[in-house]
């Protein structure tokens, strides 16, 4: 439990220093490196596509697509199994179909005007408040000064929505004795809300 709150405590400070972050300097940041989406859909494929997506935004897309919860999203593999046989596992993954994200289609994004922050900012993101970016084709191309300041806004968000989503989630997290794996089950996904209960059988 002390464990939980040190953590918790370290997570709030990175919120207090992340809210000093200049703008401005995230844009100049963006600028140096250089983007343009290149419409590839890369990002939106493969094995490596793994959309991390909290509670609000999830409820976002099924306002605009009408989708059950668990038709637009799933929990990861990793986690824990508890002693009664429940499987234990953080966040949110929007739902994969046939190795791409199950958005995409035919070759776009068909939840674009609400689809989640890490699509928004893709391919850069914030660690310990340093620009980072992921493999994408697009990088090192021209991005005007506007652009770079539209993406160094809603990166930002992002980052403070993150840190805020990991401190709720460790706030309303209950910790379980571990156990085996078992048949069947329920599988417990621990979010921000606190915990989703879902019968293993409903998941895709
Ligand atoms: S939500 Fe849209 S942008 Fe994000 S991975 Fe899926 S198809 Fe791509």
């Amino acid at each position: 439990m002390a464990d939980l709150q040190d953590r918790i405590a370290g997570l709030k400070k990175d919120l207090l220093a992340a809210k000093g972050i200049s703008q401005t300097d995230l844009a100049a940041r963006i600028r140096k490196t250089g983007f343009r989406c290149q419409k590839c859909g890369e990002c939106c494929r493969g094995e490596d596509n793994s959309v991390v997506v909290f509670p609000e935004e999830i409820r976002r897309i099924q306002k605009a697509t009408g989708l059950h919860w668990l038709k637009a999203v799933a929990p990861p593999e990793e986690g824990e199994w508890d002693r009664e046989g429940c499987f234990h596992t953080l966040e949110w993954r929007l739902l994969k179909e046939n190795d791409a994200c199950r958005f995409y289609q035919d070759g776009r994004c068909s939840i674009y005007p609400v689809r989640p922050r890490l699509c928004r900012t893709y391919p850069f993101y914030l660690d310990e408040g340093r620009l980072m970016h992921s493999e994408c084709r697009g990088l090192g191309k021209k991005i005007e000064q506007e652009e770079a300041n539209n993406l160094a806004e809603s990166l930002l968000e992002r980052y403070l929505t993150e840190i805020q989503e990991a401190i709720h989630l460790l706030e309303r997290y209950r910790d379980f004795e571990r156990g085996e794996a078992k048949e069947g089950g329920e599988c417990i996904v621990h979010d921000s809300e606190g915990e989703h209960r879902v019968s293993k059988d409903k998941l895709a």
